[in-house]
């Protein structure tokens, strides 16, 4: 009797996470409708709810907290396996801790055990782009089907996998999207653009956040993949409606250089896999191979943290109401053409209608495929995993023995900023407890030493290393293939200091490794207290993101700014203030912004003829007003100054700089380059200008360098621009301009530049 009441509680307490499952509501359930419905629409307040209640009630899911957004709401991450698995959590996480660090490994016996015992663990982040709503729709279908599924192919991927889900990496945005297209669903507005950036600061810019770490949702991310390691990140984006319906890895060329080649060949299965699966399931439109290059870190932290970091990208629709596509819209794209069937392109979509329905099935589909390889190939996850990190701690041939940022330099706030990243990306760095000499160089005491044989040397190579980007054309002799990104990343022409690649043994006594510096950002005492200028700040309804950039900087350094819109300007605030300033911004957009009925009336109509006058009237009253950029053709233009851009009429053959750093000369008499040396190393892009000056009033505060300007990533043409004017000057009526050519504010990361701006906001 006794045993047999034993027998029956040993069952029921087997069935009970069954019995628990099945009082997980489905989405219908709580949101009163599916994940994945035309015109339908979840907030983060909703969404959050439904994941509270999964963990709840589902044994399988635990979810916390990361911290908080850029705007303070919760950034949530769900942890999702069998109730075994949670249940012994923590050897999971120590056996994946040691893989990750082979140098913690015992022996051969002890490595068989981990491969034995560990799990896989993938991390799926969705919804960085706000306005790719399929994302975090499809993030609660997911969930939910994990949560409670007692399909065999999710119970095989509950017992081998520790699934990190990250349902939303823009919180703030997928709020503020929602919210507007909910408010604007059914009337002419309909899918209208949001007119602000998603996120608060850096908009679609979220995602190139991945070694700079300036964002809250980038810093929580990369916290919890340290704490994991997972072997595979899926980040799950959408894409434009007119091509593929749905993008899987293997990148295209080129692939930045210290990827360990056994992450290049994971990726490679990997997304070929997840594109194998959709198509046999009869998805049309599945390409692999490309569009999207593995290049910059930025997008890619995995890649140096022994995981396979797939990118996949859906077909959008206009946020959650369908689109149809005609197939005139298709044609050639980077690496296949849309219109037509090829190896990586084998099932082309014919065209028609295309909705969130459509999306986030693909993209469920994705998911699943994914976490089943994950599963299946359990072993192989672990054991390649534990082969790249060993590769990195036994040190690779291409690698010096270290890099030493020697102490005592001038700038610190970019020494900080850099050992703040690569303390962060897990990167050990020591600090030299007294002089020493290695390679035939001397380095003081406090110098910081960077061993090359550790597990993630790979991304410290990477950001201290100058990029030699490869010049790959459509065709030979033909146009450059346009990266996806930036060639570019070198910090310590970014952060203006000096690092050195060494040989050789260094024999001095080094201390633990350091914990990551916080920024160190002190305000020019010119820009700070009651004598400092009042700056005001164009934030325009089609906000760009350099903008955004610019206003996180300044909040960094708790700089006192306002930022200013159109009615602001137009209702005559200036007056009120010495300087102004316009982020990098079309004339037209700053003049026009959006067109009557494309969105509601208050954000239409840019700063409008009585906006315009202001601003002159400003400078003509002793403003001062300065210009980045495209914004500094509105400005020439408002004053008629004669001055032009040198590679206007330039084919994409003969001049090209997608994304690099450039050596710029200062002219030593102007103010805006006080403090600084001759020379510095600056941002150039496909939106910055070389001027030719024909103008009295104009003066030239820089040229871009001599001879070869390049210093790290790509150029071609680089004579056209060699010795041009890149920051002008020019004094109108009782106030001024200051026009910048480059970006003295790339991504928060120029600090190398950041005293040009600086000096320049003046009285
Ligand atoms: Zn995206």
């Amino acid at each position: 009797m006794i045993r047999r009441l034993i027998s029956a509680l040993v069952a029921l307490s087997i069935l009970a996470p069954a019995l628990a499952a099945q009082s997980v509501p489905t989405p219908r359930d709580h949101f009163g409708f599916d994940m994945g419905e035309d015109r339908k629409l979840a907030n983060w307040d909703q969404l959050t709810a439904y994941y509270e209640i999964l963990a709840e009630r589902s044994p399988r899911v635990v979810m916390e907290s990361l911290g908080p957004t850029t705007i303070g709401q919760p950034f949530v991450m769900l942890t999702i396996t069998s109730p075994e698995n949670h249940a012994r959590l923590e050897e999971l996480h120590e056996i994946q801790m040691k893989l990750s660090d082979p140098r913690t490994i015992s022996g051969a016996a002890e490595l068989e055990r981990l491969f034995d015992t560990g799990k896989t663990v993938v991390m799926i982040t969705h919804g960085i782009h706000a306005t790719e709503v399929g994302g975090s729709q499809g993030a609660a279908r997911l969930a939910h089907i994990m949560a409670s599924s007692h399909d065999e192919k999710i119970l095989e991927i509950l017992d081998n996998v520790i699934f990190l889900q990250i349902p939303s990496l823009n919180p703030d945005g997928l709020q503020w999207v929602v919210n507007w297209y909910n408010e604007h669903v059914g009337t002419e507005f309909e899918a209208a653009p949001l007119p602000w950036l998603y996120q608060f600061y850096t908009g679609h810019d979220n995602n190139r956040d991945w070694y700079a770490f300036t964002q809250n949702e980038t810093i929580h991310t990369v916290a919890a993949q340290n704490e994991w390691h997972p072997q595979i990140v899926h980040d799950i984006q959408q894409m434009g409606s007119n091509g593929a319906r749905i993008f899987f890895p293997p990148y295209i060329e080129p692939w930045e250089p210290n990827i360990d080649p056994a992450i290049t060949t994971a990726v490679n299965q990997l997304g070929t896999y997840m594109a194998a699966e959709l198509t046999s399931q009869g998805k049309k439109g599945v390409v692999v191979n490309a569009q999207y290059d593995a290049f910059t870190p930025a997008r890619a932290y995995m890649h140096y943290h022994g995981g396979a970091r797939i990118l996949s990208e859906t077909a959008s629709a206009r946020l959650a109401s369908p689109t149809t596509v005609s197939p005139e819209r298709f044609g050639p794209g980077r690496n296949f053409d849309s219109s037509r069937r090829s190896w990586n392109f084998p099932n082309p979509w014919q065209g028609g209608d295309w909705g969130l329905p459509d999306i986030v099935d693909y993209q469920t589909s994705g998911a699943l495929a994914l976490l089943t390889n994950a599963a299946k190939n359990r072993r192989y996850w672990l054991e390649n995993f534990y082969g790249v990190n060993k590769r990195a701690v036994d040190k690779w041939d291409e690698w010096p023995d270290a890099w030493i940022i020697p102490g005592g330099q001038e700038n610190q706030t970019g020494v900080k900023y850099a050992l703040r990243s690569l303390v962060m990306a897990d990167v050990e760095v020591h600090r030299a407890e007294s002089s020493f000499s290695v390679g035939g160089m001397q380095f003081p005491a406090g110098s910081y030493v960077i061993p090359m044989n550790q597990p993630y040397a790979g991304f410290a190579n990477s950001m201290l290393e100058i990029q030699y980007y490869p010049d790959l054309r459509e065709y030979p002799g033909g146009p450059p293939q346009r990266p996806y990104d930036v060639t570019a990343h070198t910090f310590g022409y970014l952060f203006d200091f000096e690092a050195v690649a060494i040989d050789g043994h260094v024999g001095v006594g080094l201390s633990e490794a350091i914990e990551a510096p916080e920024f160190d950002f002190r305000l020019p005492d010119h820009l700070a207290g009651s004598d400092a200028p009042r700056i005001a700040m164009y934030k325009s309804w089609q906000e760009p993101m350099p903008e955004g950039w610019q206003r996180w900087v300044f909040d960094q350094f708790e700089m006192a700014y306002d930022t200013l819109h159109d009615a602001d300007i137009r209702g005559g605030v200036l007056s009120g203030y010495d300087v102004l300033i316009f982020q990098a911004q079309s004339a037209e957009s700053i003049r026009e912004g959006y067109d009557e009925g494309q969105l509601p009336a208050q954000y239409t109509g840019g700063l409008g003829r009585q906006g315009v006058a202001a601003v002159k009237a400003f400078v003509q009253n002793g403003g001062r007003v300065i210009a980045i950029e495209a914004a500094a053709e509105f400005v020439a233009d408002l004053f008629e100054l004669e001055v032009s851009s040198v590679t206007a009429g330039l084919s994409n053959t003969d001049f090209y700089i997608p994304g690099s750093i450039l050596r710029l000369e200062l002219d030593p008499s102007s103010e805006i380059t006080e403090g600084m040396r001759s020379e510095t190393a600056i941002w150039y892009w496909r939106s910055s200008m070389a001027y030719e000056v024909d103008d009295s009033r104009v003066r030239v505060a820089a040229r871009y360098g001599s001879g070869d300007p390049l210093l790290s990533g790509w150029v071609l043409g680089g004579e056209h621009i060699a010795g041009k004017p890149a920051i002008l000057e020019a004094d109108i009526g009782d106030g001024s301009l200051v026009l910048f050519g480059f970006q003295p504010n790339y991504r928060a990361q120029t600090v190398a530049t950041w005293p040009l701006l600086f000096n320049a906001m003046r009285k």
